[in-house]
Order: C-alpha cells, then sequence, then structure tokens
C-alpha cells in the first residue's frame, strides 16, 4: 500500500476506535479509506474528516447514519455544508491540517502532528512523513546530552539521558531497552497513534547502548495501545532489534521503573526495587537496561529527525468539560493547554503534575520542567483541574489516602508514612491542625523513600498547605469553605 499523504485522491479518514459500523460504511464509500489513531481530543470523536487535493472537511462525533449521508455526497465534491470545521493546506501535508475545533487548536502539533491524521501501523505515511531515519550512535548519543526523560515512569525523569546510556553501555551483559507506556493518557496515545515514532526512539537508543531487545510495557487496561505497537513493531521495516509487548496490572504503581521491570519479569508482587543499582546496571533478569517512556523516546525520535522546539505532552482533566491532550512547547504556559477545553464552573485549584502533583492557584507557569519544579509543581504533564465547588483539604486528604492504600510497602517511610499523613489531614475534622508535624512528615518521606512514589507522595499535601492554608484553619474551625466535606466525604 502506498501512503495516503500524497496523491489526488479523496482520502476519508475516520477514528478506528470508532464504533464498527463506522467502519463498515466507511468501506463503502468508494473512495481510500484511512482508519487513523485517537486525535488527543475524544469529546469530538469519533472524528471523520474528507481531504481532495489541499482541502479537508471535518465531522465531529460522526455517526454511522451522518457519515452515510456525506458519503453519499462525495461524488459532487467535498462535504463543507456538513462539516464542523473546513481548512485548506498544503495537498501533502503528513501533519494534521489543524481545524478550528476546541481541542485541537492549542498548543503545537509536532510530536502529536500524525495524530488523527496517518494511519498508525502504515510504515508508507510513517516514511512519507520523514519517519525511520537512522540515526548513528553518536548522533543520538548527542540528543541524549540534552533531551531530558518524561515521565515518572521514565528512570531519567527530568534528567539528560545520555548518562544512563553511557552507565548501560559501559555494563557487561547484552542491553535492553523497555519502552514504560504505562499509566499516563498521552503514553497510550503515543502508542495508538504513532507507534512508530516511539519504537523509532527505542530503536535509537538500543543502537547506542548496543540493547539486542527492546520491551514495551503497557498496562493491560490500554488494549488499544497495546494492539496497535504490536501491529506496528510487525510491520517495522528491518526492525533492528527483537521488540516485544508484556502488559502488566493497571494500579498507579507499577509504572515505577523497577516495578516495571518486576511485571516485565513476569513477578505477581510489585516492589520497588534498591537502589543503587539502578537499571542500567542491573534490570531485565540482570541485565542493563535503560527504561524510557513512550513520550521521551518519541520526542527523542523527532529531535534525531529535525530541529524544532521540545515541545511536552500536557493532559487536561478533572473539573472540565471534555479531557483533552494536547503538546505545548516549553516556553508555553499551562493556562494555554486549560484554554483548550473549558473548566466546569471557574478554576479554584489545579493538581499540576499527575497523582502526587503539586496544588496551586495559578497556571501562569511555563511547561519546562525547572519552571514546574521551582513552582513546587510536578513534571507529569497532567494538569487536574479543581473547580470552585471543590475543597482542597479533601482533595489532598483523598490523595494521601491514595498513596497510604496503594503503595508497595517495601519501604517504611513510605508505607508508614502516607498512613500517619492520611490520618494528620483527617485530624483536621476533630479541630487538630498540626502543620509542622506535617511538614515535617512530609520532609521525612521526601528524603528517604526508596522510589519517587513516596518522594512524591506528600506533594499534594505540602503544596496545598502553602497556597490554601486559610482552607486548613477553616477546617480546623469547624468549616469547609466549599461547602464540600459532610460527615459522608470526610476522608
Ligand atoms: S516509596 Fe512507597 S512505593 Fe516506593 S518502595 Fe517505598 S513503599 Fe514502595
Amino acid at each position: 500500500m502506498t501512503s495516503i499523504l500524497s496523491g489526488d485522491e479523496t482520502v476519508l479518514r475516520y477514528s478506528a476506535t470508532g464504533p464498527p459500523e463506522l467502519s463498515e460504511v466507511a468501506a463503502d464509500a468508494g473512495v481510500t479509506v484511512a482508519a487513523v489513531g485517537p486525535s488527543g481530543a475524544p469529546a469530538i470523536e469519533p472524528l471523520v474528516s474528507v481531504t481532495q487535493g489541499g482541502q479537508t472537511t471535518f465531522h465531529t462525533r460522526c455517526s454511522a447514519d451522518e457519515l452515510r449521508e456525506l458519503t453519499a455526497g462525495l461524488d459532487d465534491g467535498l462535504p463543507t455544508d456538513l462539516a464542523d470545521a473546513v481548512v485548506d493546506h498544503d495537498p501533502s501535508a503528513t501533519s494534521l491540517p489543524v481545524p478550528d475545533l476546541a481541542g485541537l487548536d492549542a498548543g503545537t502539533r509536532r510530536v502529536t502532528g500524525g495524530w488523527g491524521w496517518r494511519r498508525p501501523t502504515d510504515p508508507d505515511d510513517h516514511e512519507a512523513a520523514g519517519g525511520f531515519v537512522t540515526a548513528t550512535a553518536e548522533e543520538t548519543e548527542r540528543a541524549g546530552e540534552s533531551l531530558r526523560g518524561r515521565g515518572w515512569g521514565d528512570w531519567c525523569q527530568d534528567e539528560p539521558l545520555a548518562d544512563t546510556w553511557e552507565t548501560a553501555r559501559h555494563t557487561d551483559g547484552e542491553a535492553t531497552v523497555v519502552v514504560n507506556a504505562h499509566g499516563t493518557t498521552a503514553d497510550a496515545l503515543l502508542l495508538a497513534s504513532s507507534p512508530f515514532d516511539v519504537l523509532e526512539g527505542a530503536c535509537a537508543t538500543a543502537r547506542t547502548v548496543d540493547a539486542d531487545r527492546v520491551v514495551v510495557y503497557v498496562s493491560e487496561a490500554d488494549e488499544d495501545a497495546a494492539a496497535s505497537v504490536r501491529e506496528a513493531a510487525d510491520a517495522y521495516p528491518d526492525l533492528p532489534v527483537a521488540a516485544d509487548v508484556v502488559t502488566g496490572p493497571s494500579v498507579y504503581r507499577a509504572a515505577e521503573p523497577t516495578m516495571a521491570i518486576e511485571a516485565v519479569e513476569g513477578n505477581h508482587r510489585l516492589e520497588a526495587r534498591l537502589r543503587p543499582p539502578g537499571p542500567a546496571e542491573v534490570g531485565i533478569d540482570g541485565r542493563p537496561t535503560v527504561v524510557h517512556t513512550a513520550r521521551t523516546l518519541a520526542q527523542l525520535a523527532h529531535t534525531l529527525r529535525q530541529d524544532g522546539p521540545t515541545t511536552r505532552l500536557v493532559t487536561v482533566t478533572g473539573d472540565v468539560a471534555d479531557p483533552v491532550t494536547v503538546e505545548l512547547t516549553e516556553g508555553d504556559s499551562l493556562a494555554s493547554a486549560v484554554d483548550a477545553t473549558t473548566v466546569e464552573g471557574s478554576l479554584k485549584a489545579a493538581c499540576v503534575g499527575g497523582r502526587f502533583g503539586g496544588l496551586t492557584a495559578s497556571l501562569d507557569v511555563t511547561a519546562d520542567p525547572a519552571s514546574l519544579i521551582d513552582a513546587g509543581l510536578g513534571t507529569e504533564g497532567v494538569v487536574e483541574v479543581l473547580s470552585e465547588s471543590r475543597c482542597v483539604v479533601e482533595f489532598v486528604g483523598r490523595r494521601a489516602q491514595f498513596a497510604a492504600d496503594e503503595n508497595c510497602g517495601r519501604c517504611v517511610p513510605c508505607r508508614e508514612g502516607t498512613t500517619q499523613l492520611a490520618e494528620l489531614l483527617r485530624d483536621l475534622y476533630d479541630g487538630r491542625y498540626d502543620r509542622d508535624g506535617i511538614e515535617e512528615l512530609d520532609r521525612v518521606m521526601r528524603t528517604s523513600s526508596i522510589c519517587t512514589f513516596g518522594v512524591d507522595a506528600g506533594r499534594p499535601a505540602r503544596t496545598a498547605m502553602a497556597a490554601f492554608e486559610s482552607e486548613f484553619e477553616a477546617h480546623a474551625d469547624g468549616r469547609c469553605p466549599a461547602g464540600a466535606c459532610t460527615a459522608e466525604v470526610t476522608p
């Protein structure tokens, strides 16, 4: 099959994750049909588009009946009268011509350029878009000196990749590259919509560390992502290393890099490993192993392929009309990501950086990791919006209880600390606010827990006390300013 990204024929694209009837109607349209991956904006899917030359119509939440209606008139030209958006573009566009549709028109589209536009597992589309460039080990090494890991599932989270590569390269034994796509929306979307980018980054890393095996690790809840990357690995031209796809339990902690290794090895009880040594020295089956998230590896592939701004994927969730995943340059503010959707009510706070992110009242902070860390926030690439009706004390209490329930139990500071933290936050409802005690407990967890789970578990409470102290004092006085805490909902 040749690429759909060139040529003059009419191309009908539809979301591959839509209902089966959609593909049946599309197949009868009498034009070139392409099943594409998720766009990053689930609220407008199934998304259908029709392209003729340099113009594309977009049709959101398209039902089989609507598709039947628009395909019936294709002989008369593009169905612009039925479209939610129409875009003029380069006839051989390799990236989504961005329509004026909520969720798609925010940020930039570089790593996400093929989402909703290219067939995820078709090598011709990837090739036409400039993919499968084979970078030398030296070129990759240079890129890894400045590129930082993305996500808490990356062993190089917020750190340059090259140091870890060097350790793996100089450790005896054949190395392994783990693609950790477990647990975050953006990583699963990358596998579902642009798996070749992720595999390309993994292959470049494998060349650099002399690895003979790539393992893609996915939550068992992300079936579409696992199926897509399996198909892409089979279709990858001259795949330089063996590639396996392994699924693991969907619990949050399973994304931690050493627990990911435990899961890949088939261990049922997931516990973080003591470090040092880190995985680069002793990883899967004792072999040197580098663990990167799908986000890191897709970014690496794009960096090797072309110059351009370093970007971050940010998923906006919480009290918003529709969750969305957008791509920001590191100079863009997080507020611009939230602009991609609609806050339900008015924004009171946001938890920035995932389950154990930082609470803030202001999203006027740029997406680069240094700025996020300076602001006390997390770099996980998730902004969870809390509207005026939400109580931050209740929110952080539930996060502390989640940490107490979900930690792996391996180390005392996290196992006991998260339980004590939940109790100290519950004490607020009995009139006791021990700010010093909470801060001291957080400090101990942060400085002596084995893995990132325990290091970060106190961050929601710590940052909420700094930004919303009056709410903590009010609860100790028997009041919930948001009116959200009742006997039934106290943490
Ligand atoms: S920090 Fe928590 S999750 Fe990590 S090893 Fe310790 S108990 Fe387990």
